[in-house]
C-alpha cells in the first residue's frame, strides 16, 4: 500500500470531482450541480475509511463510475447521482430510506436495483442464471440500472490489475458471459469492445500482448495507407460542400483474435484491421440522402464488393444501429471497409440507448422502433415466469442476443426474427392462432415443412388448417420464446383436461365396483397397466387406450392376490431384517434369501444390480427404486417411514432389462456396428432396438438383458467408440 498522505489524497479526490463536473452535459442546471455535489459529499463521507485493493481511497471508484455514466454513456444527473451512491447501501450504514429522503424515489430505486444485483463470481451456474434474470428484471423496470451496472463493471475491469489472479479470471469470465453481450445488445459498441479486450488481456496475456505489438509495429504503414485512400475522398467531399469527419476505426484486439481463430489465418491476413468511417454533419431530414450521396462518391472512386454492402439506415439493426457499410477495392489491391453515417447515427452507435433518448423527439423513428421492439421482447420474455432459470437464459440468448434475419410476409411486410428460426416460429410471430393452426408454409412459393429454417430475404406464406393443433414434437424445433410458451401452455392445458376427465372416469368405474379409491390403488393400477406417472395413466384412460375392462380385471386380480402376498411380504421382510443382525437393522439385501416375489423393481427407474437403491414398503410388495429416481425425493419426503435402505446381494444371477439410448450420424453400417458391440463383443442378448433417423442423424434405443451396471457401463463406453456414434447413455423409463 502506498504511504498514506491525507492532503495528497484530498487533492486527488477534488481533482477527480472537478473532472466529473466537466464531463456533465452542458445543459446541467445549477440546482442539478448542487445535487451532484451533495451526492459526492455523502458518498465521500460514507466511504471515508475505505480503501480499494490498490490502496487508493474507495470514493475514487464511484466517482469514476459516475464519470463513465456521464461522459461515455451520456446519461444525466439522476444517473450520475445514483452512480456516486451505488455502493453506499451495501458497504456503509446509509439506508435506502436515507437516499430517498435526500435524493428522491428514483435515485433510491436505482440504487436498490444496483444493490440487488450481487456479484456473479462466487455462485453456481444456476445461481448466476437467477441473478442474471434479476438483472434483466430491473432493466425492464429502469434501463439505467443496467447501464450503471455496466459502467461499474467497466471501471472494475479497467482496474483489475490489483486483484488476485484467481479473482481476475472469475471476473473476466463473467464479463464475457454476461456484460459484454449485454453491452452489445444495448448498442454500446465501444464499451463492449473494451470489456472484451480487457477480458482477453487478463485471461490470455501473451496472445493479447502479441496482437497489441503487431498492431503497433504496423501502425506507420497503416497510417500512410489510410491517407492514400482518404485523400481523394476528402477532396471530393470538400468540393461537394459537406461538413464531415473521417476516422480510421481500429478493430479491437479481441475481434482480431476471433477472426484469426475462426478463419484460421495469421495476423497479416486479417484484411479489415481497420475501417474508414465517414461521419457527416447532416440535418435529420437529409441525412439518409446525404449518406447515399457519399456512398455513390466512394463507389465511383473505388470498386465495391456487392456481397459486402449493407444498408443499416433503411433497415436499422434491432439494437438501433444505423450506418451504410461497404467494402471497396483500393488501387493497391487491398480491400477496405468504409462506413458512412451521420453524426446522430454515430452518437447512437457509440452511446447506444442514452443517445436514443436524446434524439427521441426528433423523429428518427426507424432506429427507435427497432430498439423499442427489442425492449418489448425483453419484457415479453420476462413477463412469462419460466420456472427454470437456465432455460430462461437460453431463451434470452437465442431470442435477444442472436443475430437477426429479415423475412417478408406475402404482402411484403418486413419481419425481424432471430437467426435459426423456423417457419413455425414465423407463424407464431404473425399471430398466436396462426401458429396454433399451422400445417406448413410456402417459402418463395415452394412448399416446406413447419420445421424449415428461414433465411434472410425469404418470403413466407403460412398454411393453416382448422383441425390442426400443437404437438410435443413442435417443441423440438421452435426457437422463439413466443412460439415455445404458446405451445407449452396449450399442451399443459390439454394434459390437464385429459387428466381431469380420466380421474372422473376412474371414480365412476370404482363407484360401480364399490371399491374405495386410495393412493395405493392408484399406484397399483398405474403400475399394472404399464404407465409410469399418474398423469399418463389418467390421459390413457380418458383417451381410451386404457379401458374400463382393463381396470375391472386388474382390480379383480388384485383382490385375489392381495391378502396372500401382503402378509407374506411383511412376514418375510421382518424375518429378513431380524436375521441380518450383523448389518444395519433396516438394510434390505436383494438376493436369494428373499424371492423375487416380495420385491418389485420400480418401473419408473428400472434399477439393476450395481445401482444405489432403496426399498419402499407398499401394501403388496416392496418396490425397489434407484436412489436417483425422479420419484425418490417425493417418496422420501412423503413416506419416509416406509423407506428401507437396500443393497444388492452378491449371488444375484438374474438378468435385467436395460435400455441404452444412442445418438449419432446416420452412416452406412452404423446399425451393424452397434449390434456387433452388444452381441459379439459382449455376447449379450438384445431384446429389441428402435432407431429413428432424420436428416442424416439418428437416435435410437436398444433394449438388452444384463447382469449389472458394470457391464452396462462397459457397453456404453464401447458404443461411444463406434464410428458415427456421438453419445450413448442408459435410459430409465421408456416402454421396456
Ligand atoms: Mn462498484
Amino acid at each position: 500500500m502506498p504511504p498514506f498522505d491525507e492532503n495528497k489524497e484530498k487533492k486527488i479526490i477534488l481533482s477527480a470531482y472537478s473532472d466529473l463536473l466537466r464531463s456533465c452535459r452542458s445543459n446541467t442546471t445549477v440546482a442539478e450541480r448542487k445535487q451532484i455535489r451533495k451526492a459526492f459529499e455523502m458518498a465521500a463521507d460514507a466511504h471515508k475509511e475505505m480503501r480499494r485493493k490498490s490502496g487508493e481511497p474507495y470514493i475514487l471508484h464511484p466517482m469514476a463510475v459516475a464519470k463513465i455514466v456521464s461522459k461515455e454513456l451520456g446519461l444525466g444527473t439522476t444517473s450520475i447521482i445514483a452512480a456516486l451512491l451505488h455502493d453506499v447501501v451495501e458497504g456503509t450504514d446509509i439506508s435506502l430510506k436515507d437516499l430517498e429522503m435526500e435524493f428522491g424515489k428514483t435515485v433510491a430505486k436505482i440504487v436498490d436495483g444496483l444493490t440487488k444485483i450481487s456479484e456473479f463470481s462466487e455462485q453456481t451456474v444456476s445461481k448466476q442464471a437467477e441473478n442474471f434474470k434479476k438483472m434483466l428484471l430491473t432493466m425492464a423496470d429502469d434501463v439505467r440500472v443496467v447501464l450503471i451496472k455496466i459502467a461499474d463493471r467497466l471501471h472494475n475491469m479497467r482496474t483489475l490489475g490489483s486483484m488476485a489472479k484467481e479473482k481476475q479470471l472469475k471476473i473476466c469470465s463473467e464479463t464475457s458471459y454476461v456484460y459484454a453481450p449485454l453491452a452489445h445488445r444495448l448498442g454500446l459498441f465501444n464499451i463492449k469492445s473494451e470489456l472484451e479486450d480487457l477480458s482477453l488481456k487478463y485471461t490470455q496475456p501473451e496472445i493479447y500482448k502479441d496482437i497489441e505489438m503487431k498492431l503497433a509495429d504496423s501502425k506507420k504503414a497503416r497510417d500512410r495507407f489510410i491517407r492514400y485512400v482518404t485523400d481523394p475522398v476528402k477532396k471530393q467531399l470538400d468540393q461537394m460542400g459537406f461538413t464531415y469527419q473521417i476516422k480510421a476505426r481500429m478493430k479491437s484486439v479481441y475481434s482480431i483474435r476471433q477472426k484469426i481463430i475462426k478463419q484460421n489465418i495469421s495476423f497479416d491476413q486479417v484484411y479489415d484491421i481497420f475501417a474508414i468511417r465517414i461521419i457527416l454533419d447532416a440535418p435529420l431530414d437529409t441525412e439518409k440522402a446525404d449518406c447515399l450521396r457519399v456512398y455513390s462518391l466512394i463507389t465511383d472512386l473505388y470498386t465495391p464488393n456487392p456481397k459486402r454492402t449493407r444498408d443499416w439506415i433503411t433497415v436499422p439493426k434491432s439494437n438501433g444501429y444505423e450506418s451504410i457499410h461497404t467494402t471497396v477495392m483500393t488501387p493497391k489491391g487491398r480491400w477496405v471497409e468504409v462506413q458512412i453515417r451521420s453524426k446522430r447515427m454515430d452518437e447512437v452507435a457509440e452511446k447506444g440507448l442514452a443517445a436514443h433518448w436524446k434524439y427521441k423527439d426528433t423523429g428518427a423513428a426507424a432506429a427507435d422502433r427497432a430498439f423499442e421492439d427489442w425492449l418489448n421482447k425483453v419484457r415479453q420474455v420476462l413477463e412469462d415466469p419460466s420456472p427454470n432459470a437456465l432455460e430462461f437464459i437460453d431463451d434470452f440468448k437465442t431470442n435477444l442476443f442472436a443475430h437477426d434475419i429479415f423475412v417478408f410476409t406475402p404482402k411484403g411486410d418486413l419481419i425481424t426474427m432471430p437467426q435459426g428460426t423456423t417457419a413455425l416460429d414465423f407463424a407464431f410471430e404473425i399471430h398466436t392462432q396462426i401458429g396454433m393452426k399451422c400445417i406448413g408454409a410456402k417459402i418463395n412459393h415452394k412448399l416446406v415443412p413447419l420445421s424449415h429454417v428461414l433465411h434472410t430475404g425469404d418470403q413466407v406464406e403460412i398454411l393453416t388448417s382448422n383441425i390442426q393443433e400443437p404437438s410435443y414434437d413442435w417443441l423440438n424445433f421452435v426457437k422463439t420464446h413466443r412460439a415455445k410458451s404458446n405451445i407449452k401452455n396449450f399442451l399443459k392445458e390439454k394434459a390437464q383436461e385429459l387428466s381431469t376427465r380420466g380421474h372422473e372416469k376412474l371414480l365412476a368405474i370404482l363407484r360401480q365396483l364399490k371399491v374405495e379409491m386410495d393412493e395405493h390403488l392408484l399406484l397399483f393400477l398405474q403400475n399394472r397397466l404399464g404407465t409410469t406417472t399418474t398423469l399418463e395413466f389418467y390421459q390413457k384412460l380418458s383417451e381410451g387406450q386404457i379401458t374400463p375392462e382393463d381396470i375391472k380385471k386388474s382390480i379383480k386380480q388384485r383382490g385375489k392376490n392381495k391378502k396372500e402376498i401382503s402378509t407374506k411380504a411383511t412376514e418375510n421382510f421382518e424375518a429378513f431384517i431380524n436375521s441380518n443382525k450383523g448389518v444395519n437393522d433396516d438394510l434390505l439385501v436383494l438376493d436369494d434369501t428373499i424371492s423375487r416375489l416380495e420385491y418389485r423393481l420400480a418401473s419408473c427407474c428400472h434399477p439393476i444390480p450395481g445401482d444405489n437403491i432403496f426399498g419402499f414398503i407398499g401394501t403388496d410388495y416392496i418396490e425397489v427404486h434407484r436412489v436417483n429416481c425422479d420419484h425418490a425425493p417425493s417418496l422420501l419426503a412423503k413416506f419416509g417411514y416406509k423407506v428401507v435402505k437396500s443393497k444388492w446381494g452378491s449371488s444375484q444371477e438374474i438378468l435385467f432389462l436395460v435400455g441404452i439410448r444412442v445418438e449419432g450420424i446416420d452412416e452406412i453400417g452404423i446399425i451393424q456396428g452397434i449390434t456387433k458391440v452388444v452381441t459379439s463383443d459382449f455376447k449379450i442378448n438384445m431384446r429389441s432396438m428402435k432407431i429413428f433417423s432424420h436428416d442424416g442423424t439418428f437416435d435410437g434405443t436398444i433394449f438388452l438383458y444384463a447382469k449389472d451396471t458394470s457391464i452396462i457401463n462397459q457397453i456404453i463406453r464401447k458404443l461411444m467408440q463406434v464410428k458415427g456414434v456421438h453419445h450413448a447413455e442408459r435410459v430409465d423409463a421408456e416402454e421396456m
